[in-house]
């Protein structure tokens, strides 16, 4: 397994919209390593959802190629592109898009189901999951008894049902109040700190992209410059803003003050 999860070169995308070409991804070059938290920020009608879901497998390019775990998918027949969605990507929507006559663990134990696991296996899977994304109280809860926040939770839980190599969000904070928003990028900042998930994020908020690892900015369907979050600084015991010491658990730098992670003010 090499470290790279995700391998896109020259990536391109056109729509044919009647006599209409609409070039939404112009020769994309993006490596993701495994263990990385990317963010892909840019203005409305930059790309950045036509870009996820071709790294998802939900779309295919016009030309260009991506690797999904040494795995080129732009080869691939629906059959296959099924396969691999479902066991090596997690999708996090701004809508969350559960499941409303289902209960949050239901939620979480379907795609497992889709992948044969066996019921107590799925049902215990689903349980620790929810847990570990702070809603062991919730499990039996139907999306619309829970709030937003706890909705966008049980959709990342879901997400990370079958161990995927990926997961892939887009716009997840879109929908959220402040408050709501800070947990979950505090949430799968956690979640790629700790347990190493690879995530990349579609947003369009500076602020919430800017606790990632890495920034990666798109106009007009092209990658036009990079920058360091304060994840990469956490993770490197360096404040990504003046270079001064910090503990990856630290919410702000010591040196000069600024945010590292959301506060309660922030
Ligand atoms: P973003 O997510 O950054 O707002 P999108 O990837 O949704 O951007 O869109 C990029 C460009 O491609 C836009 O000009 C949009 O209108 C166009 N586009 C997206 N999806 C389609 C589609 N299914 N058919 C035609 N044009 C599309
Ligand atoms: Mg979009």
């Amino acid at each position: 397994m090499s470290d790279v999860v995700l391998d896109v070169e020259h990536l391109s995308k056109t729509y044919e919209l009647g006599k209409r070409h609409v070039q939404a991804l112009s020769d994309v070059n993006l490596q993701v390593k495994r263990g990385e938290f990317v963010s892909v920020m840019g203005p409305s009608g930059s790309g950045k959802t036509t870009l996820l879901n071709v790294l998802g497998c939900l779309d295919t390019p016009t030309s260009g190629r991506v690797l999904l775990d040494d795995v080129d998918v732009t080869k691939m027949s629906e059959k296959e592109l099924y396969r691999i969605r479902r066991s090596k990507v997690g999708f996090v929507f701004q809508t969350f898009n559960l499941l409303p006559y289902l209960n949050a663990r239901e939620n979480v134990e379907l795609p497992m189901e889709c992948v044969g696991k066996p019921a107590a296996e799925r049902r215990r899977r689903a349980l620790e999951l929810l847990a570990k994304v702070g809603l062991a109280e919730r499990a039996e809860h139907r999306p619309q008894r829970l709030s937003a926040g706890e909705q966008q939770r049980v959709a990342i839980a879901r997400a990370l049902a079958n161990e995927p190599a990926i997961i892939l969000a887009d716009e997840p904070t879109g929908n959220l109040d402040a408050k709501s928003k800070h947990e979950i990028i505090k949430l799968l900042a956690d979640l790629n700190l700790k347990q190493g998930t690879t995530i990349v994020m579609v947003t369009h908020d500076q602020q919430i992209a800017s606790y990632t690892e890495r920034m990666v900015y798109l106009n007009s369907g092209r990658i036009t410059r990079e920058k360091q979050g304060t994840l990469a600084g956490r993770k490197k015991h360096a404040c990504p803003y003046c270079g001064g010491k910090i503990e990856p658990g630290d919410e702000t730098c010591g040196t000069c003050g600024k945010p590292l992670m959301p506060t309660e003010e922030a």
